[in-house]
């Protein structure tokens, strides 16, 4: 049997990070066992579906490196499909036309409120054959009353529910719609899905949906139900703590990569391993390793990861995924110039936003300078610094070993300590006293800007 599982967003809202890991745990599974991997939107709720939100499920998983065999399912289009499917069920038997208004129902619910009992369908029309023109009905299935539903959960392990807290539930509503519970079943059926896999808030879902599967007498696939991703407070991660949408971490400076691998750790384990590439982890995955319980987002674990892949990425790749994220235009030479220093600059940045804020370096002399600089901006600093000027200015050409050298014997002929200079020279050049070599930065930079800088950090301490 070849696996086919799906990845069935609903284009309602931004794509959460939850969702994005059971679309990599789908294709994961998929890739693992040599089967398919499809996707389908499910974008049936026409009020609250946006185009905007099916582009970022695309551009989402296309960011993550996540590819879907054949073209991806609109659910949507399968609406007459689902319709008829239903129609099929009251023809077999198995479902029912239910003429109760909404008054009707709604009555029956307050009613049910007021003795303090949770509202059941109390199966009116359930037994009733008789097809009355010109009112609308809806379909209703007819739930087995006897028995128990298992399933046999790849994650959850065995689930039982009695059959008989089971709603006869709608098929179709009254105003020609399917619900999502026939349209799921029916999509999943005819995309020849074998394993369901999803986040286990749809773990009450599956009974229902089993019921379906029989009443239509189809193959039930196999479920896998994934325990959803919680905060550090232990409640459903939300934008409330901080960034839940895969869009937010984009826009907070996280490689794919990172985000992959941390989102795949977070529920599933290789014995200790942290890092694990995509290849590693389609050789490995399984549902033996994916845990039952919770998890807990991490930022520090998440930062970690970054941070490494960041290092691991190649420096020209890295830097078309920092441009975005610089504060404004930045040019060829500029461009260059980051690329240059880049092997220093991702050494120190956790995220592409840390690196864009340290790349800036390459792009213009500061603006302000921070107070910590006051220290090595004294007299005696602006003194050296004025020197510093010349023993630059006298170099044909700029090598960070030559200068270093250079520098070094300057601070002993003047009986100083040589971080008392590179301290004033990198104040001056990046306006704090954090950076990379302080010599690197001026081969990159050269000489003009340095000496500018160098002028600019005088002049606003003297003054
Ligand atoms: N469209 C559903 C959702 O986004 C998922 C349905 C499913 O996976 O069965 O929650
Ligand atoms: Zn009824």
């Amino acid at each position: 049997m070849t696996v086919s599982v799906r990845f069935a967003p609903s284009p309602t809202g931004v794509l959460h990070v939850g969702s994005v890991r059971t679309a990599l745990f789908n294709w994961l599974f998929a890739r693992h066992n040599n089967g398919k991997f499809l996707l389908r939107i499910e974008d049936t709720d026409k009020l609250r579906s946006t185009d905007e939100n099916t582009r970022l499920i695309f551009e989402t998983l296309n960011w993550l490196n996540i590819d879907w065999d054949e073209g991806h399912v609109i659910q949507s289009m399968n609406i007459e499909r689902h319709k008829r499917a239903a129609l099929e069920l009251v023809e077999k038997g198995s479902a029912y036309r239910c003429y109760c208004t909404p008054e009707e129902l709604f009555t029956k619910k307050e009613q049910a409120l007021k003795e303090g009992v949770s509202y059941k369908y109390d199966k009116k029309c359930r037994d009733s054959q008789t097809e009355v023109a010109d009112r609308p009905y809806a379909i209703r299935l007819k739930s087995e009353v006897a028995w128990k539903t298992t399933v046999d959960d790849m994650v959850q392990g065995e689930v039982t529910v009695e059959n008989s807290q089971l709603d006869d539930l709608v098929l179709l509503r009254s105003d020609g719609t399917p619900t999502y519970m026939l349209s799921v079943v029916v999509d999943d059926h005819d995309m020849g899905i074998t394993h369901v896999i999803r986040g286990d808030d749809h773990l009450t879902n599956t009974f229902r949906q089993i019921q379906i599967y029989k009443a239509f007498g189809w193959k039930i696939p196999v479920f896998g139900h994934i325990p959803l991703i919680y905060g550090p407070d232990g409640a459903k991660l939300s934008k409330r703590h901080g960034a839940a949408s895969a869009q937010d971490y984009m826009k907070l400076g996280y490689l794919p990569e990172a985000i992959s691998n941390y989102l795949l750790r977070l529920g599933w384990s290789h014995g200790d391993d942290e890092i694990i590439t995509r290849t590693q982890a389609v050789e490995w995955f399984d549902f033996d390793s994916v845990g039952k319980s919770p998890a807990r987002f991490d930022m520090a674990k998440l930062d970690n990861l970054n941070a490494h892949y960041m290092k691991e990425r190649d420096n020209e790749s890295l830097l078309n995924s920092l441009i975005p994220f610089m504060q404004c235009d930045v040019s060829q030479l500029e461009t260059a110039r980051i690329l240059m220093g880049m092997d220093s600059l991702k050494q120190r940045a956790k995220t592409l936003v840390d690196l864009a804020n340290a790349a800036q370096i390459y792009v213009s002399a500061p603006v302000e300078f921070e107070e910590t600089c006051r220290k090595y901006a004294t007299e005696k600093h602006l003194c050296l610094l004025k020197e510093v000027i010349e023993i630059i200015e006298n170099q044909t050409e700029i090598k960070e070993k030559e200068l270093c050298d250079k520098i070094t014997n300057f601070a002993k002929e003047k009986g100083e300590k040589l971080v008392e200079i590179a301290q004033a020279i990198r104040g001056a050049l990046v306006g704090k006293l954090v950076s990379p070599s302080v010599f690197e930065i001026i081969e990159i930079i050269g000489k003009d800007d340095t000496v500018a800088r160098l002028n600019k950090y005088i002049n606003y301490f003297s003054a």
